[in-house]
């Protein structure tokens, strides 16, 4: 999506953003002999060109980013309030990415299941499509899935975009159990399961029954949890003493652990990279940081 963000004189700046796509901007970042595809459907409009090209700068590949004819690239602003609260303004009910499973051919889903080791996707991804692509998009990813490669899942959730909270609960619980590594925020799953809070260790248990073989848990900065072959693992978190931003704490720390697991990082070490990133994020405004800002991940 084009992010449009009020900054504090007042003059409107434009960047893109989006929760699958600022993970896979962090994942080539910290991670720059992977392969990182950004899959999605744009437009053919001005701002949809420009998205292409910042891929491309960004050295995305862009060979599953499909464009629609007639439909563009889907906006948002960001106003923040005297009080240093942000307002969010989405304009996406006809964007381009919703289309998405219709774009995608038979040949296209042959070559993800032989060009690729893992697919990542969100909740939100989800709740844009509708009812009948959501189901066909599940059953490819089953098959690819069946095909050998892996799938990495957030529970990411905007109450906005599902049709109910009982059917983004049925196809986020699908999700999670047809994945091999799920990242679940306690703020998301407290919202999907209808409940004031929820903490780490709760969700753990919740989500125990299904069968995720790495199972994250995201509690902002109380703690990081890890579910693994039946143990439950607990991480502190070091609160960041001045907080400019949480956009992308979360899609940040889900590229940390992901460039981790893929450098071959044992489990503390990818909790400690996707801290480590998510912490820096936050001190800055929007979704991407300038990328000086970077930290160097030692592999271990
Ligand atoms: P999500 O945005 O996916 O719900 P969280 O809000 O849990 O995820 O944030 C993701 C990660 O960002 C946390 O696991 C933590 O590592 C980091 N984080 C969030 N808030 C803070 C904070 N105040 N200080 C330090 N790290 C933080």
């Amino acid at each position: 999506m084009a992010e449009f963000r009020q900054n504090s004189s007042g003059v409107w700046q434009q960047a893109f953003a989006g929760d699958v796509f600022n993970t896979a901007v962090y994942l080539k970042r910290l991670s720059a002999e992977t392969g990182v595809a950004f899959a999605s459907t744009t437009g053919k409009d001005m701002l949809s060109q420009q998205l292409r090209q910042y891929c491309e700068r960004v050295s995305l590949d862009i060979r599953w980013l499909k464009s629609h004819e007639s439909r563009s690239c889907g906006l948002y602003f960001i106003q923040t309030d005297e009080q240093g609260e942000r307002q969010f303004s989405y304009y996406r009910e006809r964007s381009a990415a919703r289309t998405l499973v219709q774009q995608f051919t038979a040949a296209d889903w042959c070559a993800i299941s032989e060009q690729t080791d893992w697919v990542f996707y969100s909740a939100i991804t989800l709740s844009i499509l509708s009812a009948e692509d959501r189901k066909r998009f599940i059953e490819h990813l089953m098959r690819l899935r069946r095909q050998g490669v892996k799938l990495a899942f957030d529970t990411n959730y905007r109450a906005s975009l599902w049709e109910s909270c009982d059917s983004a609960r049925t196809w986020v619980y699908c999700a999670i159990d047809n994945s091999d590594l799920v990242f679940a925020g306690t703020e998301d799953m407290a919202g999907i399961l209808n409940c004031p809070a929820i903490t780490a260790k709760q969700l753990a248990n919740e989500l125990a029954e299904l069968s995720v073989p790495e199972l994250v848990l995201k509690a902002g900065k109380e703690e990081v949890g890890l579910l693994v072959d039946g143990d439950y693992l607990t991480f502190a978190v070091e609160p960041v003493s001045k907080v400019v931003d949480t956009t992308a704490a979360g899609d940040s720390f889900n590229a940390g652990y992901l460039a981790a697991l893929l450098n071959g990082q044992p489990l503390s070490e990818r909790v400690q990279w996707a801290k480590t990133l998510a912490a820096q994020v936050i001190q800055y405004p929007g979704a991407i940081i300038p990328e000086s800002a970077m930290p160097t991940m030692v592999p271990n």
